[in-house]
């Protein structure tokens, strides 16, 4: 409560203001930031959101989303000259300045109030104002939180809803994760009130693939699929040479990591993908086998207990080898799940 009087004492005049998210930004990212910006932009402040990296196309649907300023060394000066013009930083659904790649130290060292809005585990200290809920199913969900407190539900329309919406919908598995409280439910009625198209966005995000995504999807799962039923453990691989074959784009690996995790008897799933400069790794567990333990102790990462990621600078098949070694020493948890 003391952070909503110090965040509406900040607000009292228009101001310029920066949002930002996490890299490869997700539905909840980037749903929680336009969805922010269009509140902050009906209250009369100037507002500017900047994405790390690009994110998916099933993403491009959302209000502000053709506003949105995406990181490359191309925009560097630009961002930065924003970073420090800016009265307002908005951090949302990360923890770390580390999660946002360059602009981590640009911000860092800015003049802006920094605000952070966020659920993941273990905050890093950089904040003037902060709003961390780990507790919560989605930063989206806290936006719609931190938005009411302020009195101001009324602003949210549906187009900032729609944002919102598409956040806690992808956060929660669909209103299937153990994070889908009472309040998420009642939340997801207010905005079914004011009109939010849920299926739609549902169809918008679930039900876009591309031929060769689906395709890719078909000859991951028939051929890429490791089961170690000893530790309950299922694992993907993926090579550069996998993701060029199949032409695959952001966000089309998004989820696959959750296929592996579908199978009986597996409490703890990963996808491993080479990329550009490192290879990235999406964690998933259910129960009590904390992901976002075993991510930041072995691949300098973290996350929620159930969802994390993590990353590599080993060659794809050695941090293969080092993920399988790892099983071992962590098999008591992982059968006690
Ligand atoms: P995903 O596997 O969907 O990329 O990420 C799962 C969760 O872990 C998300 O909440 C994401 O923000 C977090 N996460 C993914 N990669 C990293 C990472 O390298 N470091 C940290 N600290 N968190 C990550
Ligand atoms: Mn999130």
């Amino acid at each position: 409560m003391q952070n909503i009087v110090a965040l509406t004492e900040l607000l009292k005049n228009p101001k310029q203001i920066l949002i930002t998210t996490h890299h490869k930004p997700d539905a909840d990212a980037l749903g929680s930031s336009l969805g922010l910006a269009g509140y902050l932009k009906k209250k009369g402040h100037q507002v500017t959101v900047i994405t790390p990296s690009d994110y998916p196309d099933f993403l491009n649907w959302m209000t502000g989303n053709e506003d949105v300023i995406i990181y490359s060394p191309g925009s560097d000066a630009l961002v930065q000259k924003i970073i420090n013009q800016v009265d307002v930083i908005f951090c949302l659904d990360f923890s770390a300045l580390s999660r946002i790649n360059e602009m981590g130290e640009y911000i860092r060292q800015a003049q802006a109030t920094k605000v952070l809005i966020d659920h993941h585990l273990q905050p890093e200290d950089f904040a003037d104002i902060s709003f961390s809920d780990t507790s919560a199913a989605a930063t989206a969900e806290l936006v719609f939180e931190v938005i009411r407190a302020m009195g101001d539900q009324d602003l949210i329309d549906v187009k900032i809803g729609e944002c919102l919406y598409a956040g806690i919908m992808t956060d929660t598995g669909s209103f299937r994760h153990p994070s889908t409280s009472r309040n998420v439910h009642l939340i997801i009625a207010e905005l079914l009130h004011i009109g939010v198209n849920t299926s739609n966005i549902h169809r918008l995000i679930y039900d876009s693939h591309t031929e060769s995504r689906l395709r890719f999807l078909g000859y991951v799962l028939k051929d890429k699929l490791t089961v170690l039923r000893e530790f309950r453990t299922a694992y993907i691989a993926i090579s550069a040479d996998e993701l060029k074959e199949y032409d695959s784009k952001t966000g089309d690996t998004e989820g696959l990591v959750n296929f592996a995790l579908s199978m009986e008897g597996v409490v703890f799933a990963a996808v491993i993908i080479d990329r550009v400069n490192a290879v990235k790794i999406s964690f998933r567990s259910v129960g009590n086998f904390s992901v976002n333990d075993f991510a930041r102790q072995h691949f300098d990462g973290g996350g929620h207990r159930n969802a994390a990621g993590g990353i590599s600078y080993l060659p794809l098949d050695e941090t293969v080898r080092k993920f399988v070694s790892l099983l071992p020493e962590h098999k008591n948890q992982l059968l006690e799940n």
